[in-house]
């Protein structure tokens, strides 16, 4: 009997750990271009103090950890590369508290986006999240831990700048908790104490994030999206800066793609407004498309496209996956918006070149602070030709990221380098202190983030 898988039984209970080759197996991949690699065990702990015995547990046996919420985040970040225990963190799914007049939400890590916009529609139809475009699935957890963006990004930056308190599961067995929730029971503030950014971003390389308190916003009665398109990509930057000087969208999307033909080479923008009377979003409407972008319109060099009143949330992931056999994976990186033009032009010709239909998109984050930029490369699953071509496409734009001045989102393995050869050195040497720190043994998240 393998001493480890009993001991994980002993924690978790039987039928919550495998190691069945079959259910090893969804473990291994991704939906991207990642090669698989099997972990030895998955597990699914349901508390935090199950998951501080596991962590102590590996830590005994020298025995590799990989957190798992969504698994959506598809540049191979919780492939288990060496093996060892996929901790699959959807049971950690209760909502604790939802606080009305301080605006935050307390959840466990693997609560998926899904459940958190359907809890807040049913119990508190007033306030909203910032939700990202993945799939239902993805959880809050696996989002704050790469830094993700939702539909909120506009006004209030990246989901993780919206954390208001955290509790972590050292890769060493303690619980740590930071934020106003560290001294009280208010999970209402990670400010003013001293800083200690440790675990936001690092994909579970530092630790288990095990709760999240959760900024939430007000939640408008009516939504619409306005569709605007000009002909030349110089003029994006100029767009989006007079559209974000407007403060009237909740989210601003410039994007272009080679599907269907008729846009293909056309930038599109699409522009979310909400409301809460039909008088607020014609007001709105009226400085949008009248005094924003009606000079455009009037020198002919843009174009409405109309609005849509009543959506439920902005869609922006349906724009990725034009290939037979569904597969595609994105750069993401985090760019000034005054590049948008070259990223579109450089990125449409990465495409071109590997034969990929082009599909590019700025998200505007901040007061056009900067702008996620995707390029999106759909391949074939069942063609090993096709996935190495869109492998070569994704490398080839994570180096065209960076010579443009901007920085990888949720890198994999190759973008990690990059990022880490042009680190300055002391930072990169700070980050490898904390990194024996917080991890002694070097069981958390393997593979990734290894400062050598
Ligand atoms: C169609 C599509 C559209 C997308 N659109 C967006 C978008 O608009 N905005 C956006 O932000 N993202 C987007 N994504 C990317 C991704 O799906 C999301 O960021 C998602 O929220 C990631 O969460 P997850 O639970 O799937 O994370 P996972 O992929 O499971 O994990 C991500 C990383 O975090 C680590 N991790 C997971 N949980 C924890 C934890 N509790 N503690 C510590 N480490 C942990 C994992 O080891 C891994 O390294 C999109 C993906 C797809 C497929």
């Amino acid at each position: 009997m393998d001493s480890v898988y009993q001991a994980l039984v002993d924690i978790v209970g039987q039928e919550h750990v495998s190691n069945r080759q079959e259910e090893l197996f969804i473990y291994s991949f991704d939906l991207g271009t990642t090669e698989p690699h099997r972990p030895d065990y998955a597990v699914a702990p349901r508390t935090t103090e199950e998951i501080q015995e596991i962590v102590r547990l590996a830590n005994r046996e020298k025995v590799p950890v990989v957190p798992l919420g969504g698994g959506l985040s598809l540049a191979g970040l919780a492939v288990p590369f060496k093996g060892g225990i996929a901790l699959d963190l959807k049971r950690m799914d209760s909502i604790i508290e939802v606080n009305e007049k301080a605006r935050y939400a307390l959840v466990e890590c693997g609560v998926s986006q899904a459940q958190m916009v359907s809890y807040l529609e049913r119990y508190h139809p007033t306030l909203t999240h910032s939700e990202p475009g993945a799939p239902g699935p993805a959880t809050i957890g696996g989002n704050v831990a790469i830094h993700g963006q939702g539909d909120l990004a506009q006004p209030y930056g990246f989901n993780s700048d919206m954390v208001n308190g955290l509790e972590i599961v050292l890769p060493t067995g303690e619980v740590c908790r930071f934020g106003s929730c560290s001294i009280s029971s208010g999970w209402f503030t990670l400010h003013p104490l001293p800083d200690l950014g440790l675990f936001l971003g690092w994909s579970g390389t530092t630790g288990i994030i095990t709760k999240v308190s959760l900024r939430l916003f007000p939640c408008k009665r009516i939504r619409g999206v306005g569709q605007f398109v000009v002909e030349n990509e110089e003029l994006v930057p100029e767009v989006i800066h007079k559209l974000t000087h407007t403060q009237m969208a909740e989210d601003i999307i410039a994007y272009s793609q080679a599907v269907p033909p008729f846009s293909s080479g056309l930038q599109h923008f699409l522009i979310n407004l909400a409301a809460d009377s039909e008088k607020e979003l014609e007001f709105k409407q009226e400085i949008i498309w009248d005094d924003t972008l009606g000079e455009y319109i009037r020198r002919g060099d843009g174009g409405f496209l109309g609005f849509r009143q009543g959506l439920e949330r902005p869609v922006v992931s349906k724009t990725s996956d034009w290939r037979k056999g569904g597969g595609f994976e994105y750069v993401g990186a985090i760019m000034p918006v005054d590049t948008y033009p070259e990223c579109y032009r450089q990125g449409r010709e990465i495409s071109e070149r590997h034969d990929i239909p082009y599909t590019v998109l700025g998200r505007c984050i901040g007061m056009a602070h900067a702008m996620m930029f995707s390029w999106t490369y759909a391949f074939n699953r069942a063609d090993p030709e096709s996935i190495k071509q869109a492998r070569e496409a994704l490398h080839e734009t994570d180096d065209l990221a960076l010579e443009l001045g901007g920085t990888l989102w949720k890198p994999g393995l190759y973008g990690q380098k990059l990022v880490m050869e042009r680190m300055d050195p002391h930072t990169l040497e700070l980050m490898k202190k904390v990194k024996q720190l917080l991890d002694p043994n070097g069981i958390m998240n393997p593979g990734n983030w290894e400062v050598s």
